[in-house]
């Protein structure tokens, strides 16, 4: 059978493009090497708790906000339930030096409060800093429906100035900017290097309101899996794309399948990491610099992740997270610091259908080179990497007690993963948690390429989280039907 459409890589921003096109008639097949769709939604279980992976929490789920309305116009949105998170401290901030405490409120003007409140001398840079993410966001084509849409809008995301730059302007306030710049742990670039309108879209979709799905991750990916059904997508996993087949003219025939079976479709969208999308093609099916600029191209952050499971249920953790720094220098060294001395960020696990958590997720960016010694296959590692991943677990959760000492004696079982995990669990070449950096001066990979019938989309197209998954899947739909037709659609459904 030919397709129209052939999606490579069944991640939230395949799902979302495979989703899309079908809506609107189209045949499309979906390719995915791992097992199931949306691998990285569906998180694992220990003891009975199950770990999200993918996914803890997201911004712009609300009511009429984007990601719901995105979800509601892919046809998700009535099959997952979300829930608020704590609206008085949905991220709770510890620094021990200087001895500082803070929770984040949902709400800009909440936010702004507990703000004044913690730094009654900086009324003005609060309040720029909220003005400029407010506005930040108010100018996102897609985001907003109603904003300017051309090149320059929807590329804004990489071009200057930085977060820090935005806000060395705005105060000398060392722990302020620690806190407001907290929030790189969710994309995995530094302030220095963030673009502030990137940090602005995500950091601003949490300040605005912040939530879980219940079940998590799990259940969204069941929700796209009711859909693709529905909407008659041809959904093929464990079959992974080798290779992109170009005709004579140099335009997309169909997509070549580990197994050797051509899938003909006239348009091929690569949802994969950048680098890997190289492999696929041709060699001289991309001009040099493009190749070179995609091969160049800066990985986020990589990490050391605990699952705990504990003895006792740990209400404080429910719907909110806790973001811990030993000093106000450590978020702006993501990964720049040996495992269990820089920034951490833990979450809760759940057992299935309990409402209060019975483990917790830890994550502390780490470097990829920590780990590069024991390279390795999944599943056959060299000798040594189980001393290495032991003495990193211990380390963690050293820190983690140490910071957190409520969970000192409540955990059961605790287990890690590394750089190594993330780079085979993630299909990042170099562990990045999110992919490619969105970094101010770097390219950032466009949905349309040289080769007819060729897109791209994934969180390096737009941004990382499920809702910038999902809107690069629209923004490259947009690319190929046409961004008027897709915005419009996407309004008949406010
Ligand atoms: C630890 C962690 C925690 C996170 N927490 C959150 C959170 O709380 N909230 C939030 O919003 N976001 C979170 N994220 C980010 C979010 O999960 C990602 O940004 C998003 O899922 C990326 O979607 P994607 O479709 O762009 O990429 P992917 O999900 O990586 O999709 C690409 C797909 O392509 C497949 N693939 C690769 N090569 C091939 C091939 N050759 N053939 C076929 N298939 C192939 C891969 O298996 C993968 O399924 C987290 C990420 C991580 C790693």
């Amino acid at each position: 059978m030919s397709y129209d459409y052939a999606v490579i890589g069944a991640g939230v921003s395949g799902i979302t493009c495979a989703l899309t096109l079908a809506r609107s008639g189209y045949k499309v097949a979906l390719v995915e090497r791992a097992p199931r769709t949306a691998p990285l939604l569906r998180g694992f279980s220990r003891h009975g708790v199950h770990f999200d992976t993918g996914f803890h929490y997201t911004g712009g789920l609300g009511p009429g906000e984007p990601l719901e309305l995105f979800l509601r116009y892919l046809g998700v949105a009535d099959r997952i339930e979300s829930f608020s998170f704590d609206e008085k401290g949905f991220d709770l901030f510890r620094c021990d030096d200087p001895a500082f405490e803070f929770g984040f409120p949902v709400g800009f003007a909440n936010l702004r409060e507990q703000l004044l409140g913690s730094f009654p001398g900086e009324r003005q840079a609060i309040d720029q800093y909220l003005d400029q993410v407010g506005a930040a966001c108010r100018a996102m084509p897609y985001l907003n429906l109603d904003a300017e849409l051309s090149q320059e809008s929807l590329l804004q995301r990489v071009i200057g100035p930085s977060l820090r730059e935005v806000l060395d302007r705005l105060t000398g306030n060392e722990l302020l900017k620690s806190l407001l710049s907290v929030h790189s742990l969710l994309y995995g670039v530094s302030s220095r290097e963030v673009p502030f309108a990137l940090h602005a879209a995500i950091a601003g979709s949490y300040y605005q309101s912040v939530r879980g799905i219940r079940g998590g991750g799990l259940s969204l990916a069941r929700a796209f899996d009711a859909r693709l059904a529905e909407l008659g997508v041809q959904v093929l996993c464990s079959r992974e794309a080798t290779a992109i087949e170009l005709g004579t003219g140099g335009a997309v025939t169909g997509v070549r399948l580990a197994d050797g079976e051509l899938i003909p479709c006239s348009t091929a969208i690569a949802t994969v990491h950048p680098q890997l999308l190289l492999d696929l093609v041709p060699e001289g099916a991309f001009r040099p610099v493009y190749r070179k600029r995609l091969a160049s191209l800066e990985e986020t952050v990589s990490a050391v992740l605990c699952f705990a499971t504990c003895d006792a249920p740990l209400p404080a953790l429910s719907g909110s997270n806790r973001f811990y720094v030993p000093d106000a220098g450590a978020v702006n060294e993501l990964g720049g610091r040996p495992v269990g001395q820089g920034a951490l960020y833990l979450s809760a696990a759940y057992r299935n259908g309990d409402p209060v958590p019975a483990g917790f997720i830890g994550i502390c960016p780490a470097l990829f080179s920590d780990a590069a010694a024991w390279q390795s296959r999944r599943g056959e590692r060299p000798s040594g990497y189980a001393g290495y991943k032991e003495e990193a677990l211990e380390r963690l959760t050293a820190q983690i007690t140490r910071a957190y000492p409520e969970l000192s004696g409540r955990i059961s079982s605790i287990e890690a993963s590394t750089p190594l995990t993330v780079r085979d669990y993630c299909a990042t070449p170099l562990g990045g948690l999110y992919g490619v950096k969105h970094m101010v001066g770097q390219y950032n990979p466009q949905p349309a390429t040289r080769v007819p019938g060729l897109f791209l989309s994934g969180q390096a197209v737009a941004s990382p989280g499920v809702m910038g998954a999902v809107l690069s899947g629209l923004v490259t739909c947009g690319t190929l039907l046409g961004h008027d037709r897709i915005r419009k659609e996407l309004k008949e459904c406010c």
